[in-house]
């Protein structure tokens, strides 16, 4: 008997009438002869409650200082309710189910709290329960570590619990139902004109998923990859009776045909540029800089140094996320003397858009297009990063949907 994991985002879970069609869906696949289990996330905004009762404003005026493993206890609780409702609504359907908790599989993670990995699941459990023919409900984004306390995998970590369980049972397939039928050309929300991609390669939509399309959480996609998992990406909104559609299948390179140029453009507002003017132009530097910043876990993105008007000396300029921009500029004030620079800016009105795509391995004159839309709009290219299958500039942010519609258009995708 094949099985198959589905997982339902935050909002398709969002209320009780959702969770009966997704209870539908599920059910679907039951009677079409899979043994099924299922991941589910938080209702959607839920887990943005937990997290504010935690770390935001409110608990800051009561003086709550953050624990790690506690905000991990808090915000995976999500994911315990909308597990219990739909196995609940399940067996009211006349389904048999049950609802997991990460530590009960369990879903062995490390101890990288807010962010942890997934290190092991050992599939005992969850073999035996389907199957006997029960559905498993399992909550998403949740694990358990070694010595027993609750780890959360990362915002969007849901994704990435589907792909783990789906690999861990030897699942034929993990589909993954969200609020849009499929991965489009850039997210519809900004772009009406977006279409939806049949089939996407693995290390084309990593790539998406890393430079902002948060259609799946990056480490589901890499897992994904590693495991040759093939991951289907399709709409839960469909009406009692009606199929979901084809939707998207994430697969390898090898099993599209249709090679496109550019297959999407993303972009992501979570970016902030720090630059330093009055550098030494001498070795040694870059490595005090960047190896200060690495050795606090600051993630740096793009990079650029370019001479100074004055003789022996450069700027430069790099990106971290926005939630590090303080702790990067704090760490390299604090050692404005050891690296020797006059001023330090920090800019956080700035996005990244990327445009991605394997056939830009085989084709010349990818980037000229994209810096020529640009221009055309008068948007004005900041930092360029480049790698095999993409290419990303740093600019205002103002203009992030401007130009992630003139890129769009600019590589056809508007008729694709
Ligand atoms: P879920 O709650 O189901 O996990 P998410 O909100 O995490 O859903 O992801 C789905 C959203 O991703 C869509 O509503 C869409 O706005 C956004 N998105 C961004 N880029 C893309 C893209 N290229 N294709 C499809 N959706 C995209
Ligand atoms: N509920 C979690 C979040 O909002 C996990 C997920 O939705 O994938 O990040
Ligand atoms: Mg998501």
């Amino acid at each position: 008997m094949s099985r198959l994991v589905m997982k339902f985002g935050g909002t398709s879970v969002a209320d009780l009438e959702r969770i009966r069609r997704v209870a539908r869906l599920v059910n679907a696949e039951v009677q079409a002869g899979h043994q099924v289990a299922v991941v589910v996330s938080a209702m959607s905004g839920k887990t943005n409650e937990l997290v504010a009762w935690t770390d935001g404003a409110g608990a800051a005026a009561a003086g709550l200082a953050m624990s790690d493993d506690e905000y991990d206890t808090v915000v995976a609780s999500g994911e315990q309710v909308t597990a219990g409702l739909l196995a609940m609504t399940l067996r009211n359907m006349g389904v048999p189910a049950r609802s997991w908790m990460g530590w009960q599989i369990p879903i062995i993670a490390d101890d990288a709290h807010g962010r942890a990995r997934i290190e092991d699941i050992p599939p005992e459990k969850l073999s035996a329960a389907v199957d006997s023919g029960e559905v498993a409900v399992i909550a998403g984004f949740q694990g358990v570590t070694r010595s027993g306390r609750i780890a959360t995998l990362g915002r969007g970590g849901s994704d990435t619990s589907a792909v783990a369980i789906a690999a861990a049972l030897r699942a034929e397939r993990c589909d993954i139902y969200t609020d849009v039928d499929g991965v489009y050309t850039t997210d519809p929300r900004i772009e009406s004109k977006a279409r939806r991609l049949s089939k996407i390669s693995f290390e084309e939509m990593l790539e998406m998923a890393s430079l902002g399309a948060k259609v799946l959480q990056t480490r589901s996609v890499e897992l994904a990859m590693a495991q040759k998992m093939p991951i289907r990406v399709l709409s839960s909104f469909v009406e009692p009776g009606e199929a979901p559609g084809q939707g998207t299948i994430v697969c390898d390179e090898e099993e599209i045909v249709e090679k496109r140029i550019v297959s999407g453009v993303a972009y992501s507002r979570d970016e902030a540029k720090i630059s330093l003017f009055g550098l030494p132009d001498h070795p040694g530097v870059s490595s005090e800089i960047f190896g200060r910043l690495a050795d606090a876990n600051v993630n740096v993105d793009m990079i650029v140094q370019s001479h100074a008007r004055v003789a022996d000396t450069a700027n430069m300029e790099f990106t971290v996320g926005k939630r590090d921009a303080q702790r990067a500029m704090d760490i390299v004030r604090a050692a404005k003397d050891e690296i020797g620079f006059d001023d330090v800016k920090c800019d956080e009105e700035v996005s990244k858009v990327s445009v991605i795509g394997v056939g830009m391995r085989s084709h010349t004159g990818v980037a000229k297009t994209m810096f020529a839309a640009l221009a055309d709009k008068g948007v004005n290219i900041q930092v360029i990063s480049t790698s095999e299958i993409k290419i990303s500039v740093l600019i205002e942010e103002a203009y992030t949907e401007l130009a992630v519609r003139a890129l769009h258009a600019a590589y056809g995708l508007d008729t694709l």
